[in-house]
């Protein structure tokens, strides 16, 4: 509309501007020489004209040996009447040829009109704008209620996806088989009088492939998409979301059999009662819409509504009643072969190098989620596209993993020497705690370059998937937490902001050992702390203190001891190995990253393992 009407203009302004050119330019091209009236009627009288073109007060006038030659006129008087008048005599003027010409057309009505008509093109063109924008606003309040679900349709081919492109998830695509089936042939259940489960509920972290999933089942059974995201219900007005369910589920009807997915269903289906604006928000009403739908369903219906989320423990119970979503299904984080299957089916489309081994990429990728993954050899076709390769190589694979787990690297992070120093020991720190203690994950790579928001880094991988810790395990990564800390210690006797992130980790995980894990002989077998109550705003949330100040005291005077243990071992521990401390900080500072195989050799040849 904008783009319009700066057309409108633009072109306006543009016309006139030829118009002013052409009329100004227009005469000036040839070089014709001016002549005076009388001079024009001394060279008729001589028979030397041969043709003259009337033009307003302009006169052309063509001699008989073809040269042209211009003059001017008074502006009313006819031509014949002033030449007469000038002398010349009707016999010579009979061998003159003369030719009235209108002022030129076109260009002579622009002139003339353009000066009225602008003002008047001007106002239509603003009465029209205005008009069509009236018209729009109309229409926007008239569709403000109506859903905005996105619909995939079986006969889109490039949509579509079906249970081979999703990989791993092996007990979730079993129970989902039988939605499938329901779908595919409603009859056969309805005769049978079957009742069907009307909801389903994907639960899993984030990435795990739960919107992939849900589109799967639709693609296998070959039934209409309709996705929307939860939030999307909610707008800035009271009752929109409320209509948009209703407009939603009245058009997945009319597809069945179809599916509505409805996505992060926790915009929406947060515990009732505990947001802070009384109990009628927006919020409220949506779900109530949507439960309302839910029962509303003939059990004939053949529309399944699936939902995801990745905050089950937030959902408000009446969604997870029977006859609503009481089909839960979970998808987990891809174990190793999970993940090279994720991999693998994300490198399909990309030219692999001979030397690319994705079982060796999914090793180093624990705690991946699928999405991780798809991105991962997302990076590594983007490297090796930089490099101007045609085939994407498994360095590019692996440099991936870090850019995947830490964000790119900050090469404009100028350091100075001694910070540079600093950071070196402070890294080195956590490599060797790490190396010296028992039950850590392997060193892969120690930096000194900044990737993401860390200043450097120390990158630990576990060998293979890890479903439980011990509490040996979360002894050791507290002093590995602290290694920097300790370091900076040990080297300067002096501390840096450098470790307040470290510092926090470990304080977080410390109190989870204390008043989670029962890990603390002092506190014995209690779990404190466990009722949050969320605010309905989002994800902030209080802590609700359910012991006594007794119990608190307490329970800061273990994380306290816990973390002086952890300093305390960590410092003797790199005190010990000094020599390799300042060893592997020189070797830092000169080559800025070191790698596990190097490490592994470093830690062997001091003696620190
Ligand atoms: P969620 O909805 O659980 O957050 P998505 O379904 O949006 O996750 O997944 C994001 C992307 O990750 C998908 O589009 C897909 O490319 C990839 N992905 C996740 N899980 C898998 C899987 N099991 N197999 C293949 N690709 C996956
Ligand atoms: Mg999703
Ligand atoms: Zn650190």
């Amino acid at each position: 509309m904008q783009l319009l009407s700066k057309n409108i203009l633009g072109a306006l302004l543009i016309l006139m501007l030829l118009a002013f050119l052409y009329s100004s330019f227009a005469g000036t091209f040839k070089e014709v020489q001016e002549i005076s009236l009388s001079e024009l009627v001394r060279k008729i009288n001589s028979g030397e004209v041969s043709k003259i073109t009337v033009q307003d007060s302009d006169l052309k006038v063509v001699l008989k040996n073809n040269t042209e030659l211009k003059s001017k006129k008074e502006n009313e008087a006819a031509l014949s009447e002033t030449l007469k008048n000038y002398g010349v005599s009707e016999e010579s003027l009979s061998q003159v040829a003369i030719e009235v010409q209108n002022p030129s057309g076109a260009l002579y009505w622009m002139g003339a009109l353009l000066p009225f008509l602008l003002p008047f093109l001007l106002i239509v063109a603003f009465f029209w704008l205005t008009a069509r924008q009236v018209q729009r606003a109309n229409v926007q309040a008239f569709t403000f209620g109506q859903s905005r679900a996105r619909v995939i349709y079986p006969n889109n081919a490039k949509e579509r996806v079906m249970f081979k492109d999703v990989a791993g998830a092996k007990e979730a695509k079993e129970e989902l088989m039988e939605i499938v089936d329901f779908l595919k042939s409603p009859k056969k259940f309805i005769d049978i009088g079957a009742r069907i489960p009307k909801g389903v509920l994907l639960m899993g972290a984030p990435g795990t492939g739960k919107t992939l999933m849900a589109k799967a089942v639709a693609g296998e059974a070959g039934v209409p998409f309709f996705h929307m995201s939860a939030s999307e219900f909610v707008e800035m007005f009271v009752g929109v979301g409320a209509s948009r369910v209703r407009d939603l589920f009245k058009m997945a009807k009319k597809a069945a059999p179809s599916i509505i997915f409805v996505d992060e269903i926790d915009a929406v289906g947060r515990h009732r009662g505990a947001g802070l604006g009384g109990g009628h928000d927006e919020r409220e009403q949506t779900l109530n819409q949507i439960l309302v739908e839910l029962d509303g369903f003939e059990t004939n219906e053949s529309v399944i509504v699936m939902a995801a989320t990745n905050r089950p423990d937030v959902l408000d119970p009446a969604l997870l009643r029977p006859g609503r979503f009481d089909r839960r299904v979970v998808l987990d984080l891809p174990d190793i072969a999970d993940r090279e299957e994720i991999l693998k089916i994300h490198s399909k489309k990309k030219p692999l190098a001979q030397d690319v081994d994705l079982r060796r990429i999914a090793e180093r990728t624990p705690g991946f989620s699928g999405a991780d993954l798809a991105n991962l050899v997302n990076e590594a076709a983007i490297v090796a596209a930089g490099g101007s390769r045609k085939q994407v190589g498994q360095m590019d694979l692996i440099n991936s993993i870090e850019k995947v787990l830490l964000g790119p690297e900050r090469k404009s992070h100028v350091l100075s020497e001694k910070e540079k120093k600093i950071l070196a020991y402070h890294e080195a720190g956590h490599a060797l705690t790490a190396a010296a203690m028992p039950e850590t994950d392997p060193v892969h790579k120690i930096s000194i370059i900044s990737r993401g928001r860390a200043a450097g880094f120390t990158l630990k991988l576990p060998t293979e998937d890890r479903h439980l810790y011990s509490k040996t395990h979360f002894l050791s990564e507290l002093a590995v937490s602290l290694g920097g800390y300790a370091s900076e210690l040990v080297a300067f006797g002096e501390l840096t902001t450098g470790a307040s992130d470290d510092l926090k980790k470990a304080t977080d995980l410390a109190r989870a050992l204390v008043t989670k894990y029962g890990m603390s002989e002092k506190i014995g077998p209690l779990a404190f702390g466990g009722h949050e109550a969320y605010v309905f705003l989002g994800k902030d949330f209080s802590s609700e203190r359910d012991y006594s100040e007794t119990w608190a005291t307490l329970i800061d005077k273990e994380v306290t001891r816990l973390m002086q243990n952890a300093l305390k071992r960590s410092k003797e521990i790199l005190t010990r190995h000094k020599h390799a401390l300042d060893a592997l900080a020189q070797k830092l500072i000169k080559d800025e990253t070191v790698e596990r195989d190097e490490f592994a050799k470093f830690v062997r040849q001091y003696g620190v393992a």
